[in-house]
């Protein structure tokens, strides 16, 4: 039993440490802040106890005092429990206060330093914060201190006479306050500044002033939070070092309405773009129990989604079959995305359509010989290939494997798709129940992206239009349908 204090970076998942990837997939309990990079739990193994001790969207956080209860609980009963945080667990971090707990417990700890957000997010800016020539020290100082400090414990005379690159962690709303310390304190006004927000993502900005004009600059431009300012000759440096070039998506907020055990890969991926992304899974994937249908009576099976060989995974196995039992049988996919899921299971798809919708999979199947066929798909689904199927002679049985089913969106998840400047939609199913949820939400200039022309008739069926819909019917399509629409 050990509590390891784990510094997760600032953002970027490629500046999370090999040891914290290491202790992230060996972690009974994890424990997490809302700063960390949005990958960083994927390494965690299945059965692992994840805890969130954040803010969520501006409501409470959960208080320092239950987080260090918790550690020290966990800390006595698992074998590894991870703290993982935001940038460097001992830099503005409470990792102190927490390791002071689990000292007083008894329960032994490590910590893992992590990339801070101070030196990463202005590195990201092109701004290093010493430099041989402009600035000999630094000083990281936090412009949010506790609340429950009867004064400000910052000495601010000190800090505008410090010879050197001051970096202030902080809320964005302070900073006009934490530059008017400086200033009344007798700094340089025409110091250099720059405020990052958001340091190493792909929605990183920056922006650049002097001490005197920064704070009004980035209220006009609404810059947003986690956000680090720079104040010192570094600063300038930020126009002739800059080197991170901004996503294609930078700026725009896409809403994604997929399952949420879908939506990450699509999430991730525009993300990686540049997009301020938003979650709002409206449905969700239902399996549907029964038993594994007769695979090796059928010479063709079809799978017509990821979903729908999972759960036929789940059946085989619940009966003790694998792989195998599709030996004997054609398995055709209705795209790279089952494909790609029954490649998962050691199954590579006979047949998949240039055209990832069903008639592109009655097109591709034209030539293979069917007497007996099993679809296996989702309970509300097109008929098109079952009906194209027997129409050629084939018996044909259909097997529902799952449903989908309406997901609640909660108040913040609602407010958070009226900002939305994009809607993805990846099936009919997220069309219908959407627009149900949260459809009077949506902005009227709100652009709507559809996967393929079947869900871009479910959208006709609402009255909408596609704003956008993908040449190839899967993410990537997608994806590259959205960013053209964007660059246009
Ligand atoms: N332990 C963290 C800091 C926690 S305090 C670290 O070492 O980085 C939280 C503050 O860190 C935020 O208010 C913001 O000022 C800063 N911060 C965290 N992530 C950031 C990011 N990606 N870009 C800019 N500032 C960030």
């Amino acid at each position: 039993m050990t509590v390891y204090l784990v510094g997760a970076g600032p953002g970027d998942p490629g500046l999370l440490t090999a040891r914290a990837l290491e202790l992230i997939a060996e972690a009974d309990v994890i424990l997490y802040d809302r700063l960390i990079p949005r990958s960083a739990l994927e390494g965690a193994r299945p059965d692992a106890t994840l805890i969130y001790a954040g803010k969520e969207g501006g409501g409470p956080a959960m208080p320092q005092s239950e987080i260090s209860r918790l550690l020290v609980s966990h800390g006595r009963s698992a074998g590894t429990v991870v703290r993982l945080k935001g940038g460097d667990p001992f830099v503005f971090g409470r990792g102190g206060e927490e390791a002071e707990a689990l000292r007083s417990a008894g329960v032994p700890f490590e910590v893992v330093p992590g990339v801070t957000a101070g030196v990463a997010a202005a590195a990201y800016a092109g701004i290093p914060v010493t430099h041989r020539d402009a600035a000999s020290a630094v000083a990281f100082v936090t412009g949010h201190e506790d609340p429950a400090k009867p004064a400000s414990a910052l000495d601010w005379e000190a800090l505008a006479a410090f010879p050197g690159t001051i970096v202030v962690y902080m809320g964005v709303r302070q900073l006009a306050s934490i530059a008017g310390r400086l200033l009344a304190a007798g700094r340089n006004r025409v110091e250099p500044a720059a405020v990052i927000s958001r340091g190493t993502l792909p929605a990183q900005q920056v922006l650049t002033g002097t001490l005197e004009t920064i704070a009004a600059d980035a209220a006009a431009a609404g810059l947003r939070a986690p956000a680090i300012a720079v104040f010192g000759q570094v600063a300038a440096l930020h126009e002739r070092l800059r080197w991170l070039r901004s996503g294609p998506l930078a700026g725009v907020t896409v809403a994604v309405t997929r399952a949420r055990a879908q939506a990450s890969g699509l999430a991730a991926k525009l993300g990686a773009l540049g997009a301020e992304v938003v979650e709002a899974p409206a449905i969700r994937i239902s399996a549907l129990d029964g038993p594994p249908p007769p695979l090796a009576s059928y010479d063709l099976v079809c799978l017509t989604s990821p979903n729908g060989v999972r759960v036929l995974f789940e059946r085989m196995a619940g009966a003790g079959q694998d792989a195998r039992a599709l030996a004997g049988t054609k398995v055709a996919a209705i795209g790279p995305g089952t494909a790609a899921a029954l490649a998962e299971h050691g199954v590579t798809a006979d047949v998949v359509p240039d055209r990832f919708v069903a008639e592109g999979l009655v097109e591709a199947l034209a030539d293979v010989p069917i007497t007996r066929a099993l679809v296996a798909r989702a309970a509300q689904a097109r008929d098109v290939l079952p009906a194209a199927l027997r129409s050629r002679g084939a018996q044909v049985d259909v097997v529902a494997l799952y449903e989908t089913v309406a997901e609640p969106l909660d108040g913040r998840r609602l407010g958070a798709i009226a900002a939305a400047d994009y809607v993805t939609f990846t099936s009919s199913s997220t069309v219908r129940f959407f627009f149900d949820a949260a459809g009077e939400r949506l902005r009227d200039d709100v652009r709507l992206v559809s996967i393929g022309p079947v869900t871009s008739a479910a959208l006709r069926e609402r009255g909408r239009v596609a704003d956008v819909e993908a040449r190839t019917h899967d993410i990537d399509g997608l994806v590259a349908a959205l960013v053209a629409d964007v660059a246009r």
